[in-house]
């Protein structure tokens, strides 16, 4: 059976963009299809300032989350990355194949570190090696498939990098991973801001829809949507980013295709009061059931503590074959 994996950093509230770039996938078909594993990847979250106690309810809320969206632990493995070492194991021996100068060529350790010097900060040097932590995440459980928004393309790429040259310095040990994307919606961009993606970290931004946005606040924040000065519905990516972001989330909201949608509109507000309700409906179900877990965090713990032995007796044999392998 497959093996796939993959996660989310709790550095914030999750985003729709979260939601309809990767988890709803994972709920849909890849925890019925595969033998799947999903994550909180919480030593992720420490690679730039943070507040411990935020983290740790962050953890807990993006586990309940991932619940909520409908991960069954029945069917897949649901838990913590800090509470497996392997993770944290494998990652000194991938250092040890990784370059320095390919990680400082990874496009979100420029972006984030530029962001931390402008503000007079220092970088953390684990913003630097986080891509060799996430390429330890995933060889730690032969993983065959990593379903992900497109903007982590570039960090599976750099994981099956090492895993190749892993094993072709020390012998056959990792599963070379395969990176797969939604067909709509794999990126979906800040509606303030459309040249950039809806990214969890900026809090409370107008811009950026949370899986517990009320819909009185998901309404208000789409109709606010920053479009362009033309008036005529079209799907066009480069040119009229705003309303294609727009048109997308529509289709993966509803299963359309983005150019027919365009031809239904003939005004930016009708698109937008759809796309405002469309989004409030596929959010209700996974809100409805998120309160639902609140009243039981018992039941999010017992799941957390189970996943982590699940994963622990997956990862361990392979880690320490790559220990035997390297020479340790
Ligand atoms: P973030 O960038 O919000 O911190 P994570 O690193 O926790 O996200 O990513 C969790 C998953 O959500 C990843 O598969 C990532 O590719 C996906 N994702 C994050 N933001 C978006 C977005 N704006 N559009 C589509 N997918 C996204």
């Amino acid at each position: 059976m497959t093996r796939v994996f993959s996660g989310v950093k709790p550095t914030g509230h999750l985003t729709l963009g979260n939601y309809l770039g990767a988890m709803r996938q994972w709920a849909a078909v890849d925890q019925h299809q595969a033998d799947a594993l999903f994550c909180v990847v919480d030593l992720h979250a420490l690679t730039v300032a943070h507040d411990p106690a935020r983290v740790r309810r962050l953890s807990r809320q993006s586990a309940s989350l991932l619940l909520a969206a409908g991960l069954d632990p029945r069917l897949c493995t649901v838990f913590v990355q800090s509470h497996v070492d392997e993770h944290a194991r494998l990652s000194y021996l991938l250092e040890c194949v990784a370059s320095d100068g390919e990680m400082r060529r990874m496009i979100q350790y420029r972006e984030k570190s530029a962001l931390e010097r402008g503000r007079g900060g220092s970088v953390r040097l684990s913003l630097l090696t986080y891509p060799v932590l996430m390429a330890a995440d995933i060889l730690a459980y032969a993983t065959d498939e990593v379903p992900v928004g497109d903007d982590q393309s570039q960090h599976v790429e750099l994981t099956r990098d090492l895993a190749v040259r892993f094993n072709q310095r020390y012998g056959q040990t990792f599963v070379v991973p395969r990176v797969t994307h939604p067909k709509v919606a794999a990126r979906v961009m800040n509606l303030q801001d459309p040249a950039s993606k809806m990214g969890k970290s900026d809090d409370a931004g107008p811009g950026i829809v949370y899986l517990l946005d009320e819909p009185d606040v998901v309404r208000r924040k789409v109709m606010r949507a920053v479009t362009d000065s033309g008036r005529e519905v079209v799907y066009d990516r480069e040119g009229r980013p705003g309303v294609a972001n727009l048109l997308e989330v529509l289709a993966a909201c509803t299963g359309g295709v983005p150019e027919e949608l365009a031809a239904g509109y003939r005004s930016y507000g009708d698109l937008k009061r759809d796309v405002a309700e469309a989004v409030v409906e596929v959010l209700r179900p996974v809100q409805e059931r998120h309160r639902a877990l609140c009243a039981d965090p018992g039941y999010v713990e017992d799941v957390l503590r189970d996943g982590a032995e699940r994963a622990r007796g997956m990862a361990r044999p392979v880690v320490d074959a790559a220990y035997r392998a390297i020479g340790l």
